[in-house]
Order: C-alpha cells, then sequence, then structure tokens
C-alpha cells in the first residue's frame, strides 16, 4: 500500500481539498508554493500514463476543477501542472499556484507551512470547489 493510499484509507493525516469516488486532493506537505496540491486516483497505479483511458481523462477533469477552486483561494497568475512521480510510487498530478515560472521550481528551498496554516489553505480551497 502507498503513502497515498494510506492517506486516501485516512491511516496517515491529509489536509483534503476535494474528493470523488475515484479521486481525492490534498496538499503536498512540502509545498513549493502556497496552497501546492496533489490529485491522486484512488486506484493504486504507480505511472501516471499507465492508467487506462478513462481514468487518465477523468482525473484531468478532476484536476481542472481543483484547480480553479485553488485559483479562486490561492492568489496567483495560473496553475501550473507538473507531474515528477519519482518519490511516490502512485500516479499523481502536482497543482502549483505561480505567478513567476520560478515559482514551479522543484529546487528552490520548500515552504514551511505550520499545520495550523496548511488546515487553513485547505479549507479555504475546498470552500471554493465545485
Ligand atoms: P514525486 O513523487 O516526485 O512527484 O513527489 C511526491 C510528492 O509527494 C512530494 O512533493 C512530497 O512532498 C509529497 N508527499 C510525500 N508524502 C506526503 C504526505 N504524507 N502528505 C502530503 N504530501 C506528501
Amino acid at each position: 500500500m502507498t503513502v497515498f493510499s494510506k492517506i486516501i484509507a485516512g491511516e496517515i493525516p491529509s489536509c483534503k481539498v476535494a474528493e470523488n469516488k475515484d479521486f481525492y486532493a490534498f496538499l503536498d506537505i512540502n509545498p513549493v508554493a502556497k496552497g501546492h496540491t496533489l490529485v491522486v486516483p484512488k486506484k493504486e497505479e504507480d505511472y501516471l500514463f499507465d492508467l487506462d483511458d478513462k481514468t487518465l481523462g477523468d482525473m484531468m477533469v478532476f484536476s481542472k476543477r481543483v484547480a480553479k477552486a485553488l485559483k479562486k483561494a490561492v492568489p496567483c497568475k495560473r496553475i501550473g501542472v507538473t507531474v515528477i512521480g519519482l518519490e511516490v510510487p502512485h500516479a499523481h498530478i502536482h497543482l502549483i499556484p505561480i505567478t513567476k515560472e520560478s515559482d514551479i521550481y522543484f529546487n528552490q528551498p520548500k515552504l514551511k507551512p505550520t499545520s495550523k496554516e496548511l488546515k487553513e489553505i485547505a479549507a479555504a480551497i475546498a470552500e471554493k470547489f465545485e
């Protein structure tokens, strides 16, 4: 079971942003920018492009809804989208509020939000999710 499956199952705490029957969105614990969110399929699959076509398509549409909420909750110009997947072997999309290109760089020092700040951001995004 991956760390993300444990999060989805509620065995590991997370700051949930949105959920439906197939996908779960929550804040990255080591954000590169305020509001950095991960979208994961509940179905455990390592590599994003090994997902079946329907799941991958639905995941992108779900990510779009999360991105719209994120844009409303966190001041930014765009929601940047990144897929890396070298650390956690459970497909996921990074959604990152950006105003300039360097806001999405993963080699910059990570932010260190308190758990209270993370909870507040997650609640603000969740409130805008439609
Ligand atoms: P990658 O697999 O390279 O796309 O990176 C995995 C991402 O998951 C990193 O940005 C981590 O900070 C994030 N991450 C790992 N464990 C957790 C966790 N328990 N809760 C939230 N985010 C996590």
